[in-house]
């Protein structure tokens, strides 16, 4: 979903492909403190604290001076989380160019992730009750920043249903279009 098309996209416009959840997961399996006190939000679909996740994100890009653009996968998530962000651009000079959302129906986002729990080996994935709460949290926390984002006029909707190659085409377009303008 999100993950496989923010890697294709950074692979297309190399860009340096940072994914929360990945580097939580990164933690988790090498059971480290940040990772053990990760898993005990991540295995009840809820957000780790923004106090713990804007620091390893910042860690993470502070670790890359040499990219030439960042696409950010799940984050941020909450307004704080944003805020965050935008500040720490701001002192390098650089603003988030646009927030895509990928629009997908409730119905159809559990069908996916219970069909990707067959593969994935991700505990958050196989539990029903688990993935309904990660979207009650999304609309609760994370919706606002599509509208925060959208203030300052960078909110982007794509449509999130049909296959992987149809989603990667239209995210592709509109990228081209947004660097486009940016030049
Ligand atoms: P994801 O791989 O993006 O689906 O994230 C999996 C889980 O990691 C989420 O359900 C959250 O518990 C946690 N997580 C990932 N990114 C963030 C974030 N930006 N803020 C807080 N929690 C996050």
């Amino acid at each position: 979903m999100k993950g496989t098309q923010a890697k294709n996209l950074a692979e297309t416009f190399q860009f340096l492909h940072i994914s929360t959840g990945d580097l939580f997961r990164y933690e988790i399996q090498n059971g480290t403190p940040l990772g053990v006190e990760a898993q005990s939000y991540i295995s009840r679909g809820v957000l780790v604290p923004d106090s713990i996740t804007i620091g390893m994100l910042k860690n993470k890009v502070e670790a890359h001076p040499e990219a030439k653009g960042l696409i950010l996968d799940g984050f941020p998530r909450t307004i704080p989380q944003a805020e965050a962000l935008d500040e720490f651009l701001a002192s390098k000079d650089q603003i988030i160019t646009a927030l895509i959302a990928l629009d997908v129906d409730d119905e159809e986002i559990v069908k996916r992730i219970l069909e990707r729990s067959k593969t994935s080996g991700r505990a958050d994935d196989a539990d029903e009750q688990i993935i309904r709460n990660r979207i009650a949290v999304y609309n609760e926390e994370t919706a606002p920043v599509f509208q925060y984002y959208d203030g300052k006029n960078r909110s982007h909707m794509v449509n999130g249903i049909g296959d992987i190659e149809i989603i990667n085409k239209r995210l592709t377009v509109l990228i081209e279009d947004l660097i486009e303008q940016s030049s």
